[in-house]
């Protein structure tokens, strides 16, 4: 038996298990899962197939579905359901995928070798050598846009702590900042919890500010915010949130904003840090000023680093255009594993085999993105806006239920990369 392939993951989210598990088929001689579907009475095109052997590292001990966020950290049903362990998910089963927690702290593409600490105090960094890498470990996100929890043990006490808070308010919750996060998190607060006084605040006069989106988009998130009962307050920056007391002698926050005006709340949050790509474990020539990866149109790094063809990079740390998104993070994990796929057959095929393949039309093509223009899913609240340039916006509790189902798309995701297996959600 030939030596197995040997894939190392930095990240096991969208971007990872995409690519992971599209190339798991791929080597098996099946259809890709994320690729497009044959149509019907079409034959499947004969995929040869390696073995290979793929290890996912991630710093968390399970599927943290991301997008779920603005729900898990406002109803603990919804918690509990948004981080599934990674030995919990059927589709990973297999002698061919392992998971390891830990986090990856350096990689040498000339070398291709690869260090992580494992997950736990008294752990020693471990070395790996790989024959293809792919980098798809996405932003540094601050609390309490996102659970900073690496345990679902832990993480479930970090939610449930921060929706009592929340709940337990009496002067109610502000929100700081209307892009797309501040905005779901606020819409998504409301809608579980009617009573609460719910006040998202934005410094321009415009949500969405500072995406290139068109102003009825804009114009749009916000009617439908204000009709899910959301307190709106646009041109309001914050300046400083000092401790009070209210009449009734309670401790609780004095919001104060440039423009003077001020408000009483219990719970300020902010969600406007800008989140940044954890690529530091990466060589500084792949990496622009930002730490994002100048990925090919193939997704591979930059043509002149070493070993650029055996290393990839997807997902939010991919400096690529348009809005990040988990579809846009699923896609290339998609592209990555074709390519892998492919460079693999040219590595193998001896003279025969090339004869072989070319009489079948050959090797297939690298797949490379294109430009991603602007294109946006927003959950605000019971209805959801939606735009892409070529069907424009669209707005409403249909477009809600196509883009994000009735779990905020857990379960679209789950069965796009078939996390049950064959079971669906
Ligand atoms: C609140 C919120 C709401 C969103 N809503 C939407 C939406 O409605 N629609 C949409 O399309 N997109 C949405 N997004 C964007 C979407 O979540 C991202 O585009 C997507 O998560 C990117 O996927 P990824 O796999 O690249 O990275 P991530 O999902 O960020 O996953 C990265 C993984 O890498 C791991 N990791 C990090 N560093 C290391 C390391 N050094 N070693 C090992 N592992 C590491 C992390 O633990 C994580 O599991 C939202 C984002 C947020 C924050």
């Amino acid at each position: 038996m030939p030596q197995p392939f040997r894939v190392l993951i930095a990240g096991g989210s969208y971007g990872g298990l995409s690519a992971a598990l599209n190339l798991y088929d791929l080597c098996r001689g099946l259809p890709p899962r994320c690729g497009p579907a044959p149509a019907e009475g079409e034959d499947l095109p004969e995929t040869p197939q390696f073995a290979v052997d793929i290890t996912v590292v991630d710093e968390r001990d399970g599927f943290y579905h991301l997008i779920g966020s603005p729900l898990a950290l406002a109803s603990e049903a919804f918690t509990e359901k948004c981080w599934v362990k990674y030995d919990d998910i059927p589709g990973l089963q297999s002698p061919n995928i392992h998971v390891v927690q830990g986090s990856v702290k350096s990689v040498d593409p000339a070398r291709k070798v690869a260090t992580y600490l494992p997950h736990g105090s008294t752990a020693e960094p471990q070395e790996v050598r790989y024959d293809y890498f792919v980098a798809a470990s996405g932003l540094r996100r601050a609390w309490p846009v996102v659970p900073q929890s690496l345990r679902r043990k832990q993480y479930l006490f970090e939610a449930g702590d921060h929706i009592r808070a929340a709940t337990a308010a009496r002067h109610g919750v502000v929100i700081v900042g209307g892009g797309a996060v501040g905005i779901e998190m606020a819409a998504e607060l409301k809608l579980v919890h009617p009573h609460l006084n719910v006040t998202l605040v934005h410094s321009r006069d415009k949500l969405l500010s500072s995406e290139a989106l068109p102003d009825e988009v804009k114009d749009r998130s916000l009617e439908l915010l204000r009709e899910a009962g959301v307190d709106v307050l646009m041109s309001h920056r914050l300046d400083r949130t000092e401790e009070v007391k209210d009449d009734s002698g309670n401790s609780c926050l004095r919001v104060h904003f440039t423009n003077g005006h001020s408000m009483l709340a219990d719970q300020v949050s902010l969600a406007v840090s800008r989140s940044v790509p954890t690529t530091t474990y990466l060589p500084n020539d792949v990496l622009d000023e930002q730490g994002y990866v100048k990925v090919q149109a193939s997704l591979a790094f930059p043509e002149q680093s070493p070993n650029s063809a055996f290393h990839f990079a997807v997902g939010d740390l991919a400096k690529w255009s348009g809005i990040k998104r988990c579809g846009a993070a699923m896609h290339m994990g998609y592209y990555a594993a074709h390519n892998i796929h492919r460079h693999m057959q040219l590595q193998t095929q001896t003279e025969g085999q090339a004869a072989q393949a070319t009489d079948k039309g050959g090797i297939p093509k690298l797949l490379e993105l294109d430009e991603i223009p602007p294109m946006i899913g927003l959950a605000v609240g019971k209805k959801a806006v939606a735009y892409w340039p070529e069907g424009g916006m669209m707005s409403g509790e249909d477009v809600m239920k196509t883009f994000f189902g009735d779990d905020l798309g857990f379960a679209i995701c789950w069965n796009h990369l078939r996390l049950g297996g064959d079971k669906v959600q």
